[in-house]
């Protein structure tokens, strides 16, 4: 989502730029690109002007003081930055939690939009947190809704209120407001109630939400968007504000490639926050939305605090302070290690997603090339490696010198590869052991970031260049200067 944007306005800062000294035209002319930029992403018109106009008074009432800075078109950078930001909604807004538990949440939106998988990623999400979340089969229209609940419950260990099978069958209020005695009566601190949807706001949707509103006086009510539908989605969701109210918003199918106009315009046009952003079909594909970050990866400075804490979580506490220890003592790195970073990525989920992250691959020049690339790695190659690791003694593992020919034979037998495909692990490995070195040593310009020790080195994935920092002098842009420090 994002590319084409995030690839003009790109352009268009690189133009401002070579400039040097602005001058009121050359603010006209980016606001106009800008402009453009912004309706073609299917931003709405609304939201677009106000941008706009903000962005041509805030800039030309300090052009002089800009023209005194050493790089007036990262100032100019900077603003757009900022008024992205606000548009997306300032900054994170968190769950209020009830005073007294539980804290009940009620899920609405249009059927489709990813309310049940949404319910399974939230509660996945509170759990983790240390809440006892129960989540209530409320949605007793969509075929399976029901039953998908009860599977993604089980699959992460939260239970399911579901006393009615659905497919038409019982009645929704009932269902939400028992579920909320059974939740006091069983001491959980959070209720997540998901409902019925219908393919387009209707009256009786509205009824039935409001109904259940009444019923349950939910301390959140979230309405799920498919960030998918564009424009559609902003006035569906305008139409639910006005009839029945919602405290905060879900984005949905962020993965996806729509020009992500729903996005931008949704919390301007609904005057309500985004609170979660869904990326995935996975239970993990989920996290708090922050504008910040999101502004961030639209101007192509990428995300770095995601991809950081993403990698983090992915290893177990243990795990990541083990590898830290040895990383900083300066122990090698084994392919037992080898094995808990393969363990790590399966967590971690898509490459190309968790790389979208790193400024510029949202976009640019080299951005194509590296998507290639990485569209051809395939995950499954992580379960074959995995397998031909697993096949290996303790000593073969701790010090792969000893592969000799029977050796390397044995192991792929064990591993149903062939011994080619054992030769090759070894080689790349022996590649990212040397990787690793030159990181802890500085050598060859390579130092692991702070925090990243636990990031998995890649012997089997395709080589790719990284982006050519062409610039060497210090970013006017405090978000940018701390990415480069
Ligand atoms: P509901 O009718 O609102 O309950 O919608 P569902 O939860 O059943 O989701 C509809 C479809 O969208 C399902 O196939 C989900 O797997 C898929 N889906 C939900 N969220 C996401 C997401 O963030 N990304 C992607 N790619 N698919 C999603």
């Amino acid at each position: 989502m994002f590319e084409s944007l995030s690839a003009k306005l790109q352009g268009a800062f690189s133009s401002l730029r070579s400039k040097g000294r602005l001058k009121s035209g050359d603010i006209d002319e980016i606001a106009t690109e800008i402009r453009s930029a912004l309706l073609d992403s299917d931003v709405s018109l609304s939201v677009v002007e106000l941008f706009i106009e903000q962005l041509k008074s805030r800039t030309n009432e300090v052009l002089e003081d800009l023209n005194k800075s050493t790089n007036p078109a990262n100032a100019v950078f900077e603003i757009v930055n900022s008024l992205l930001i606000e548009i997306l909604g300032g900054s994170a807004r968190r769950i209020r939690f009830a005073k007294k538990p539980p804290t009940v949440i009620l899920l609405t939106g249009l059927q489709g939009a990813g309310k049940t998988s949404l319910a399974g990623k939230l509660a996945k999400y509170l759990k983790d947190q240390g809440n006892t979340p129960l989540l209530v089969a409320s949605d007793l229209q969509r075929p399976n809704a029901v039953t998908q609940l009860q599977v993604v419950g089980e699959s992460i260990g939260v239970p399911v209120f579901a006393p009615e099978p659905g497919n038409g069958v019982g009645d929704p209020v009932k269902v939400a407001k028992n579920g909320l005695t059974f939740a006091q009566d069983k001491l959980h601190n959070i209720v997540i109630v998901d409902t019925a949807g219908r393919l387009g706001i209707d009256a009786e949707l509205m009824t039935q939400a409001k109904r259940i509103r009444d019923a349950i006086s939910p301390d959140e009510v979230l309405y799920v968007v498919d960030a998918m539908v564009g424009q559609d989605a902003v006035r569906t969701a305008q139409a639910f504000q006005e009839g029945v109210g919602f405290d905060a918003i879900v984005l949905t199918k962020l993965d996806g490639d729509a020009r992500g106009g729903a996005a931008l315009s949704i919390t301007q046009v609904t005057g309500k926050p985004i609170m979660f952003a869904a990326t995935g079909e996975k239970v993990t594909d989920f996290d708090l939305f922050y504008p910040d970050r999101m502004a961030s990866r639209i101007l192509g400075l990428g995300d770095i605090q995601t991809l950081a804490e993403q990698t983090k979580g992915a290893f177990d506490s243990e795990t990541a302070a083990k590898l830290e220890t040895k990383f900083a003592s300066g122990e090698d790195f084994t392919l037992d290690d080898f094995l808990a970073q393969l363990e790590a990525m399966k967590k971690m989920g898509s490459m190309t997603k968790l790389l979208g992250m790193l400024p510029g691959m949202n976009s640019g020049a080299n951005s194509g090339a590296m998507k290639k690339q990485l569209e051809q790695f395939d995950e499954g190659e992580l379960v074959k490696t995995q397998s031909i690791v697993q096949s290996m003694t303790p000593l073969e593992r701790h010090d792969p010198k000893v592969l000799n020919g029977s050796r390397r034979s044995r192991i792929a037998n064990g591993s149903g590869r062939q011994v080619s495909d054992v030769n090759s692990l070894v080689e790349r490995f022996s590649q990212a052991q040397k990787v690793m070195k030159q990181m802890r040593t500085g050598k060859g310009g390579m130092q692991m970031p702070r925090g990243m020790t636990g990031m998995p080195t890649m012997p089997n994935m395709p080589k790719v260049s990284a982006p050519q920092n062409k610039k060497k002098s210090r970013s006017g842009n405090p978000a940018k200067r701390a990415l480069e420090s």
